[in-house]
């Protein structure tokens, strides 16, 4: 089966605009055997209902997909270059590596001529799965930031509701469409040039675009990795912060700068290739019990 039969087998896979790839192969903790019926909860409902975080230090247990976190913090709701949009949601928060690096980043933003950050979804307090939305953001290090340029620092909980974000793609993600600016090149280089960041993910007509503009040093862009949806926010996913022994990271980018294989995923969009003759069956995918989970996820949950 060619590459472009496998990209569209998989895109018929994903559902969520957030659905971003993980290790085949993790290396999370064994999990516990002694839960017994506990352990067969669905791990969403119990990780969905905790409203704060721990007192703990902050640590992130398992991969970005099937994990938890103690000790997050809170990105709190406003400070002088962002705003947390969606505050119903209550995921608004982080590691504290998390939390700075987006407050340094509206630093950025506001270089370019923005009034800062509106950002979307971190984690919820405790990480873990969530009810809806997103597969990873479990371990309090990925963030949601909006494409738009922000325009007021100053919004009320029910404009962050209600504004809505602003999608910079066109041609079903082969192109940037007009509302994309050198300025997002630029907050997107910073983040992707920042070495707390393991990736970032983007629609592929994005990624291509920045390999045009990229002048000088394209080391960056190996980090900028074209992925489905992401075209009203990009998602930034930290590597393990140091000394997280428990935190699992995902296997690096590929080698090199990426931008041929952004390329044929935008030849494909625009030429989409012959549907295989025998697809690979899609395998329903099963909901993460707390079983699943590392050890330290019953722990993060039971603590005050
Ligand atoms: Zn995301």
């Amino acid at each position: 089966m060619g590459i472009r039969h496998l990209i569209f087998g998989i895109s018929a896979l994903v559902l969520s605009s957030c659905a971003e790839p993980v290790n085949k192969t993790s290396s999370v903790p064994e999990v516990r055997k002694d839960l017994g019926a506990q352990g067969q909860i669905i791990a969403k409902t119990l990780f969905g209902q905790k409203r704060t975080g721990t007192a703990a230090p902050a640590a992130a247990f398992g991969s970005y997909a099937k994990g938890c976190a103690a000790g997050l913090v809170q990105l709190p709701e406003t400070g002088p270059t962002w705003q947390a949009m969606r505050l119903s949601r209550n995921r608004n928060w982080g590691h504290p590596d998390t939390v700075d690096f987006v407050k340094d980043l509206s630093r950025t933003a506001v270089r370019q001529g923005w009034a800062g950050l509106y950002v979307g979804d971190l984690s919820q307090p405790r990480g873990g799965p969530m009810l809806t939305g997103h597969r990873s953001h479990q371990i309090g290090l990925d963030a949601d930031i909006w494409m738009n340029p922000a325009a007021s620092m100053q919004l009320s909980a029910n404009q962050r509701e209600n504004i809505s974000a602003i999608s910079m793609r066109r041609a079903n993600g082969a192109f940037v469409n007009s509302k994309w600016t050198r300025g997002h090149h630029e907050v997107l280089k910073a983040a992707a040039s920042d070495p707390r960041v393991a990736r970032i993910f983007v629609f592929p007509g994005a990624k291509v675009q920045m390999c045009k503009d990229a002048k000088g040093d394209r080391s960056w862009l190996r980090k900028i990795r074209p992925w489905w949806g992401h075209h009203y926010h990009f998602h930034v996913r930290l590597a393990c912060p140091r000394g997280s022994s428990g935190c699992v990271d995902q296997n690096p980018p590929p080698a090199g700068d990426g931008c041929a294989d952004a390329q044929q995923w935008v030849d494909n969009i625009l030429n989409p290739p012959p549907p295989p003759k025998n697809p690979p069956k899609a395998k329903p995918r099963r909901e993460l019990r707390l079983a699943d989970l590392p050890n330290q996820c019953v722990g993060v949950l039971q603590s005050n």
